[in-house]
């Protein structure tokens, strides 16, 4: 099948890629995100244009759009986008009208899952769970091998997975989300109350007085040292990840769970405290069999390279 176009809206860049149907990119742009959105509704416009144009006798690629925020069941509208002021947004609508050719529009979490799966770290299975962890906890549910979307499009949202009732407030009006007890951020939190307890924080307390304050940089960078204070706030964070998987296996049963983001570059030294808190909080452990737990292989590359393969999958089933 042709090569694809997938486009992935960040909050400070617009990453652009022409992808096979292996998932290879054939070529790519990037630009910085305009924070008017009609200037970012002509710069992705104008990338599309730019890829067609390079494409052999001008063939009109499928463009696949990743953003984060809720987007619906139709791959269409989006409902809401934390980082660009769009409410009810059409716009799959919006740019066939300009670009003449097909579009999806897909959460991003959902589109790098799905990147996951046929190419990277999930492709040998039917059934995975994808948890990102970056700054925030971003999802994805592969079931069936079919990309899980809820009834209304905004399922998946799984960083809102509650696990501590009446915990720690997060951005979403809620309490106690595994956001806030798994992230990027949480590790920060973590790291802090570590220094300021003194003994295996000593470091961690170091640091942060030089530095100002600690940043995730920091802390990542002492974990590879094999810092104690730092791997044991890595532990505390790998600890609440196993039980929010260990809740999510008991939903939908996955052969494989996948962690990207930029925590996950601390690779085993995340996974093993996830494993042992998982078969720690698995419900009816040893009657059924167990999944495995792995870090995502894509990296910088899944938001456009799973955009491309769901426009090229919308394409085959719809004609
Ligand atoms: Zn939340």
């Amino acid at each position: 099948m042709a090569n694809a176009i997938g486009i992935d809206i960040g909050g400070t860049k617009i990453a652009g890629a022409v992808v096979d149907d292996l998932g290879v990119i054939v070529r790519s742009e990037r630009v910085p995100t305009p924070k008017d959105p009609l200037e970012l509704e002509d710069a992705v416009v104008a990338m599309i244009g730019s890829f067609r144009a390079a494409e052999a006798a001008g063939a009109t690629l499928a463009v696949g759009v990743a953003a984060a925020g809720f987007i619906d069941a139709a791959q269409s509208t989006v409902y809401y986008a934390p980082n660009i002021a769009w409410r009810n947004e059409p716009f799959r609508e919006k740019l066939e009208a300009r670009t003449g050719g097909t579009v999806v529009v897909d959460n991003d979490a959902n589109a790098a899952g799905w990147a996951e799966f046929r190419f990277g770290a999930g492709r040998l299975v039917s059934d995975m769970v994808m948890l990102t962890i970056g700054t925030g906890v971003g999802g994805a549910i592969v079931s069936g091998d079919r990309l899980f979307r809820g009834g209304f499009g905004a399922g998946a949202e799984l960083g809102h997975l509650r696990v501590v009732p009446g915990g720690i407030a997060c951005g979403c009006g809620q309490h106690g989300c595994i956001e806030q007890y798994g992230s990027g951020r949480a590790l920060l939190r973590m790291a802090n109350e570590i220094a300021d307890a003194g003994g295996i924080g000593q470091t961690l307390a170091r640091v942060r007085k030089e530095r100002g304050r600690l940043h995730g940089s920091d802390v990542g960078a002492l974990i590879q040292d094999g810092d104690p204070g730092a791997l044991a706030a890595l532990r505390q964070l790998g600890h609440w990840l196993g039980e929010a998987s260990a809740s999510l296996a008991a939903v939908l049963d996955p052969q494989r769970f996948v962690f990207g983001g930029g925590v996950a570059s601390a690779g085993e030294l995340l996974l093993e405290p996830i494993r042992e808190s998982f078969f720690d909080h698995l419900p009816a452990r040893g009657f059924h069999p167990e999944p495995d737990f792995v870090i995502a292989e894509l990296v910088n590359d899944a938001g456009v390279v799973g955009a491309a393969d769901l426009a090229r999958v919308w394409v085959a089933e719809h004609s």
